[in-house]
């Protein structure tokens, strides 16, 4: 594929049948694959082993919804969710897929701001938007969603979207004391009756050893993909590695598994041939903060543009989603819902407090990833990353870490400003 033959695949019938809004969705559609074809297949030395992954940017729209509406056929159900706190596990042990909803487009936030808000995180309001304007066919397929309460805009939101989509709500403690286990415990614990009830499926030992092996098989891939990234030249871009782990959120993942696996065979013969991307002596940067979700390819792109590449994602859409396994030696359902409740407790989210762990997380990813600088990266009005910025700021200064704190939403607006204070950031590292 080449930058003028890229395009995302239409496919007018299905969508009407989803009850979209085909005509506009149609602009959209064509607008994404224009943005992909220039911002990703003009790099150079590109890993062969993209060619799946642009096939599923290509398709994103088309061959993996149609995998979702025949799994819906055999009464599989399709469940949607917004953050990294849902176990997905448990949907994969009761037959079902998960697919994230998180939405990282500035199309469809006016839909969302006719009823939203507009002081509120731009991740909220594009969500929301896609489900208002009908012009997400993920949110058209799935059966129900998921959402939780980690920040205030979210969880208000998910009252507004139950009346367009049936959408249930975990309560997601906001410490880590030994009764706030307890109560996420239990929340895990509905979670599993919820989606067993849709699926009318009882989830049996066995069925949940296999999902905690399946999801557990992705995350080590990413892990892979993290750790070959440390590389200097770096062997991928930031930008495709951020693709990558965008599409670990709607993708099959035994599939994904092996391909992510398959790109990593590639990146080691070009680690061991120091074969890497970006002008040699780029400047590596680690980013930090709130989730990119697909297509924010805002920030990588400005930094990858002004010659830097980036080496590390710590995020949701990133390592925070893949650094913790869940124990697969349990063989009691008791025991494998405490193992895989212990095991999302790790996620370092700035919704808690204290939450001195991800302090200490990114500067353990900084030194693993052979970074020299720290962009930390929030959402605008994301208040816990925001205020959390602080700390991460006085340990890059204690650390003698360069460092930029940038927030911005999804519009095109503050690219000029983005770009200036970024060249700056570069020069700095590269003093
Ligand atoms: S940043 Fe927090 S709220 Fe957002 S997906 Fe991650 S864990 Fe969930
Ligand atoms: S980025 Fe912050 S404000 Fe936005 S949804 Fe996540 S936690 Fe909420």
């Amino acid at each position: 594929m080449t930058t003028a033959s890229f395009e995302v695949k239409a496919y007018p019938e299905m969508w009407a049948e989803l009850e979209m809004d085909v005509a506009r969705f149609d602009k959209a559609r064509q607008m994404l694959g224009e943005i992909y074809g220039k911002m990703f297949l003009g790099q150079s030395a590109r890993p062969r082993a993209m060619a799946y992954f642009d096939t599923m940017i290509s398709e994103i729209f088309g061959a993996r919804i149609q995998e979702m509406r025949a799994a819906k056929q055999e009464g599989r159900p399709v469940v949607g969710t917004f953050c990294v706190y849902v176990p997905e596990e448990i949907v994969v042990a009761a037959g079902g897929i998960c697919v994230g909803l998180c939405g990282g487009s500035q199309g469809s936030v006016p839909d969302a701001e006719k009823i939203l808000p507009r002081n509120i995180c731009p991740m909220v309001k594009s969500a929301y938007g896609f489900k208002a304007g009908r012009i997400c066919p993920y949110f058209q397929v799935v059966d129900f969603v998921y959402g939780e309460t980690t920040c205030d805009a979210k969880k208000k939101t998910w009252e507004l979207l139950d009346r367009l989509v049936p959408t249930h709500v975990m309560e997601i403690p906001q410490m880590k004391n030994p009764r706030d286990r307890a109560l996420w415990l239990a929340e895990v614990k509905d979670f599993k009756a919820k989606v067993e009830e849709v699926c009318k499926k009882r989830v049996s030992v066995d069925d949940l050893a296999r999902a905690i092996g399946v999801i557990n098989a992705k995350r080590r891939a990413l892990q892979r993909l993290t750790a070959l990234r440390a590389a200097t030249p770096a062997p991928i871009s930031g930008k495709d590695a951020l693709l990558v782990e965008q599409i670990a959120f709607y993708d099959e993942p035994v599939r994904f598994a092996a391909q992510v696996n398959g790109l990593c065979d590639e990146l080691e013969e070009r680690v061991a041939a120091g074969k890497g991307v970006g002008p040699a002596g780029a400047p590596r940067v680690m980013v930090s903060g709130t989730p990119m979700a697909l297509p924010n390819w805002k920030v990588h792109n400005l930094l990858e543009t002004a010659g830097a590449v980036v080496v590390n994602e710590e995020s949701c859409i990133g390592t925070r989603y893949f650094k913790d396994l869940i124990a697969e030696d349990a063989t009691t359902l008791d025991d494998q819902l405490a193992a895989l409740t212990d095991r999302y407790m790790q996620i370092d989210c700035s919704c808690f407090t204290p939450n001195n762990e991800r302090v200490d997380q990114v500067l353990k990813e900084y030194r693993d990833s052979g970074a020299q600088g720290i962009l930390h990266y929030s959402l605008q009005f994301c208040h816990t990353y925001n205020i959390e910025e602080i700390k991460i700021r006085e340990a890059c200064e204690r650390e003698g870490i360069p460092y930029l704190a940038i927030e911005s939403d999804y519009s095109p607006e503050d690219v000029g400003q983005l770009q200036t204070r970024i060249e700056a950031f570069l020069e700095q590292i590269r003093e």
